[in-house]
């Protein structure tokens, strides 16, 4: 069976990308980072969520001699001209907590009557180190004053996407697994795989 490296070793990432890899089970199996312990950590050196995921993804496909895909996430806040941005997870420091990235940004919007923000995600497909295709999600919303919820993670309980009136925080995986960033590239890089296998099987019949 064919197998692809999702390179993460985050748990909650892991999860989500097996759920959505689930219509390729029969043809195509997921490992983790963890399966392959000896790989270096990649470098978060760029400056689009487009480079830093390709980057993992570049990185992990030729270490591991197969294909890769990576994601690369954060929020962007209109007010802030689109910070954090791809500093989402550093935004206050190297050891602050999701607590305290919450506090900074919720400081930084003191007095802003604009409250846009949305959370992109991009997912990055490579093979054996060679660049094959980036895949971006977006989901659109707005940020609160006070942090609201204890689901997920990061700045989902300072964010409320359009349509609802509850933060990712309140709403819970099974809703935000629906309509997230997230959700919306992993739905997309499926479906080329898919659409690729496909092609292959055709193939293999002519
Ligand atoms: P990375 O993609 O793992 O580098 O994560 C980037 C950072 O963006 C995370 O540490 C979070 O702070 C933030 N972030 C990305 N996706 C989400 C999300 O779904 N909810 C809340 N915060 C997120």
């Amino acid at each position: 069976m064919l197998q692809i490296l999702a390179a993460t070793s985050n748990k909650h990432k892991i999860e989500e990308f097996r759920g959505a890899f689930r219509i390729l089970e029969e043809k195509m199996k997921i490992i983790t980072l963890d399966d392959i312990p000896a790989f270096p950590p990649a470098e978060e050196t760029g400056v689009s969520f487009e480079e830093n995921s390709m980057l993992k993804a570049q990185t992990a496909s030729a270490f591991a001699d197969m294909p890769a895909f990576a994601d690369d996430s954060g929020l962007e806040v209109a007010a802030l001209d689109g910070a954090p941005g791809v500093y989402s997870a550093r935004f206050a420091g190297d050891n602050a907590s999701d607590a305290d990235r919450i506090a900074k940004l919720l400081d930084m919007m003191k007095g802003k009557t604009n409250r846009r923000a949305r959370f992109v995600c991009v997912m990055s497909l490579a093979y054996r180190g060679t660049p094959v295709k980036s895949f971006r999600g977006e989901v659109n919303g707005e940020i609160i004053f006070e942090p609201r919820g204890s689901h997920g993670f990061g700045y989902d309980p300072v964010f409320v996407p359009d349509g609802y009136t509850q933060t990712f925080g309140e709403l819970g995986s099974e809703i935000k697994e629906k309509i997230s960033h997230r959700a919306n590239a992993l739905e997309k890089i499926v479906s080329f795989i898919k659409a690729e296998l496909d092609s292959m099987d055709d193939f293999e019949f002519e």
